[in-house]
């Protein structure tokens, strides 16, 4: 907010800002369910042998935090990551790939100590987070649009429970508002990357007809201003 802008006048012009950013189109958005239960019975299964990988400006950023977080990792974790750093020597997309220790992603303690870092630091959980992990369940479609990674669409390979579309009845839409939001400012900024799953990342012709089956039913969905405000609020995962 400038110095000499009420707070109504502030609030207006995040409005407008956010308006002004492009749709974002979820194909499968009239089907798709999620629902993350962290600490309700999931104990983090999507981190068990989490391995985004991570371009080179998350990689600085995390630079710039490593002294911090390393307390807060893992004993065995913190103790591989201060001798041979947190990146293996697998790449994944041409970037490098995060650390697996212990059958989990190095920054998983409790949940992700980024995630927790950047609550803490900016009540903003993406801060730190590689986007890889943010965007999970949301995957590039690879034409500017986006689907929600679920069993048995488009080649989905991971058995992870809470893909699959009968777990929950609440609408991926609706659940992911914040995933959402990310997903769109990513498009706008012309950085998206894919998923940290090894899920496939080109689309076969099969897939490509299943999704042009269901493009009638693609949803955009438009900014909602108050959708922001929940950045902050989303449980550690
Ligand atoms: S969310 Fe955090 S702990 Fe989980 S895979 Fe990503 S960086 Fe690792």
């Amino acid at each position: 907010m400038s110095l000499n802008q009420s707070p109504v006048e502030s609030r207006l012009q995040t409005h407008t800002e956010i308006m002004s950013r492009k749709a974002l189109t979820i194909i499968n958005a009239d089907t798709a369910t999620f629902e993350c239960i962290y600490g309700r019975g999931c104990e983090g299964k999507c981190c068990q042998n989490g391995r985004p990988s991570l371009s080179a400006a998350e990689q600085r950023i995390i630079n710039a935090l490593l002294e911090r977080v390393l307390p807060a990792l893992r004993p065995a974790a913190r103790a591989v990551v201060a001798q041979q750093g947190y990146l293996s020597r697998r790449k994944k997309l041409g970037q490098p790939m995060l650390r697996v220790v212990e059958g989990w992603c190095v920054f998983f303690h409790n949940g992700c100590v980024l995630h927790q870092f950047g609550l803490s630091d900016f009540n903003d959980y993406t801060r730190y987070k590689p986007s890889q992990c943010v965007m999970f369940p949301l995957e590039p479609f690879g034409d500017g649009r986006w689907y929600v990674r679920q069993h048995g669409y488009l080649g989905e390979r991971w058995d992870l429970f809470c893909l699959n579309p009968h777990a929950s009845q609440v609408p991926a839409v609706q659940s992911l508002a914040t995933e959402i939001d990310y997903c769109r400012r990513l498009s706008d900024s012309g950085t998206e990357t894919t998923d940290r799953n090894d899920a496939p990342k080109t689309i076969t012709s099969t897939t490509d007809d299943a999704a042009r089956k269901i493009t009638d039913s693609a949803v955009e969905f438009l900014p909602d201003p108050l959708d922001t405000a929940k950045l902050g609020t989303k449980i550690v995962r």
